[in-house]
């Protein structure tokens, strides 16, 4: 039997224990820092299957990596499970049906990005026991990738020093190898202060915080004229100040995600958006407080273990899928908008379009164009990928044209066809990781690639020195 075959053959064995994983972990749906149950049960299943875990890394509650084997090389597998708020719905429910009011849902799949990424872990885990070989596989629990940076933390605190090569996957509407750059990031809350007042009887008392709210964002707002063409800044007023127009806003609050394709770029526009604060503070005589969330870095590509993780893709091939898969599929595809589908057919292309719209699930593995792509939004994975060289892909765990971050994939997040997209991805990462444990000038080729790609520049965290994880067991 070939690898490939072999590491198939490990995950299909355990397939129902990653199943049941799965449903379970959306049905705690925890938001970020608050995946206290996730993690509990993913470290019991690295616990029963042999791995050394230690829980609380880097300051994160629900961070904790689990690592079987001895010595070199070290094969990461990056794992996340925090759930979106506001997205909750129905599992296997063809319409919008919340089950709970404003209550959390797994809109971006991480259910099954965990669990597929310890799947792999544990098959690698297999594969070194029963052909008795060299080396250590560690699964990373990455707490809150929405907007939380676990990711960061755990690199600045330097936890992949020794990490020989990280691979990851995200669940999507395509079987594609991931050859992307993103943008580095700063999120920052701005909170001014100002002094309270009758706006009526006493509008000469008061000094508004939600004027300097206001002004801060209209100078932001031209200051995208003037910076580098990728970057993006967007921002939610996240305290108003009180719903009472006739009295002066005290106290107000705006929250800033301020990103650009380098981390120096980032930190530049992010002093830029400190001043436009400082402006608006002068402006109508209040204070303002800075206070940075969280950050990432710029995501750093590795075509060396992309192209053979595209080779053992292409190898295993997409599952079969039963007509009644389909069927669900396509009341997904049918409940997107006219401009959803009008995208997602323009983005395939117009024959493979019109195909998918017919029969909404991807079921073929894209070819690797190798053309960098570009994406607008961060990932946490990029504090990973300036450590050590990394990889990641995307399998059809949803429905043709479902977009991130909906009820739709909420809906999809316990299909059968999510499972088995899943496992592929186990598959891949798995086989990926022996090739390279097999012949180790993958990585020392990967490892000068990502040295190329960096050109000298030195992994510093952005997210500054004093700025611990948030402590939610006792919230
Ligand atoms: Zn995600």
């Amino acid at each position: 039997m070939n690898m490939t075959d072999e590491i198939s053959k490990l995950i299909e064995t355990k397939s129902n224990r990653y199943k049941q994983l799965s449903d379970q972990i959306w049905e705690y749906a925890e938001i970020r820092f608050e995946e206290f149950c996730s993690a509990d049960l993913l470290c019991e299943t690295l616990e029963i299957e042999g791995f050394a875990v230690e829980r609380g890394i880097a300051g994160l509650e629900t961070g904790f990596v689990g690592s079987y084997g001895n010595g070199g090389p070290v094969i990461a597998l990056l794992g996340e499970y925090d759930a979106l708020a506001g997205l909750s719905q129905r599992a296997g429910s063809e319409t919008y049906q919340p089950i709970l009011q404003n209550g959390n849902g797994h809109g971006c799949g991480h259910n099954l990005l965990g669990v597929g990424s310890i799947a792999a872990a544990i098959a690698i885990k297999d594969y070194l026991k029963e052909h008795d070989l060299k080396g250590t596989v560690q699964y990373f629990g990455c707490p809150a990738e929405e907007s939380g940076y676990g990711k960061s933390f755990m690199a600045r605190e330097g936890l992949f020093r020794e990490v020989d090569l990280a691979l990851s996957w995200h669940p999507s509407t395509v079987n594609a190898v991931m050859h992307v750059y993103s943008n580095a990031v700063i999120h920052a809350h701005f909170t001014f202060k100002g002094r309270s007042a009758h706006a009526a009887a006493a509008p000469h008392l008061g000094r508004s915080a939600l004027d300097a709210v206001e002004l801060m964002n209209v100078s932001v707002n031209y200051l995208r004229e003037h910076m580098v063409d990728e970057a993006r800044i967007h921002y939610a007023v996240t305290n108003t100040g009180g719903v009472a127009p006739n009295v002066v806003q005290a106290e107000a609050e705006v929250t800033y995600l301020i990103r650009a394709p380098k981390p120096e770029q980032v930190k530049k526009l992010y002093q830029r958006v400190v001043d436009c604060a400082k402006g608006a503070t002068w402006m109508t005589e209040t204070n303002v407080e800075v206070q940075i969330e969280g950050s990432c870095h710029n995501l750093i590509p590795n075509r060396t273990l992309e192209k053979i993780m595209q080779q053992h893709m292409e190898e295993l091939g997409f599952p079969e899928i039963t007509a009644e898969e389909l069927g669900f599929a396509k009341a997904m595809y049918d409940s997107l908008t006219e401009e959803e589908k009008q995208g997602a057919k323009s983005s395939a292309g117009k024959e493979l379009g019109k195909r998918l719209s017919e029969k909404p699930i991807v079921d073929f593995v894209a070819p690797y164009s190798g053309k960098l792509a570009f994406m607008g939004g961060s990932t946490d994975v990029a504090d990973v990928s300036w450590n050590v060289p990394t990889a990641q892909c995307t399998t059809a765990t949803w429905a043709f044209g479902t977009p991130f971050h909906t009820w739709q994939v909420v809906a999809q997040g316990k299909q059968s066809y999510a499972h088995k997209a899943t496992l592929l991805a186990a598959k891949t990462l798995a086989s990926t990781a022996i090739s390279a444990l097999l012949n180790p000038e993958i990585i020392e080729r990967a490892k000068r690639e990502l040295k190329e790609r960096l050109d000298g520049e030195v992994y510093e965290a952005l997210i500054p020195k004093e700025l611990e994880p948030p402590i939610m067991s006792n919230r």
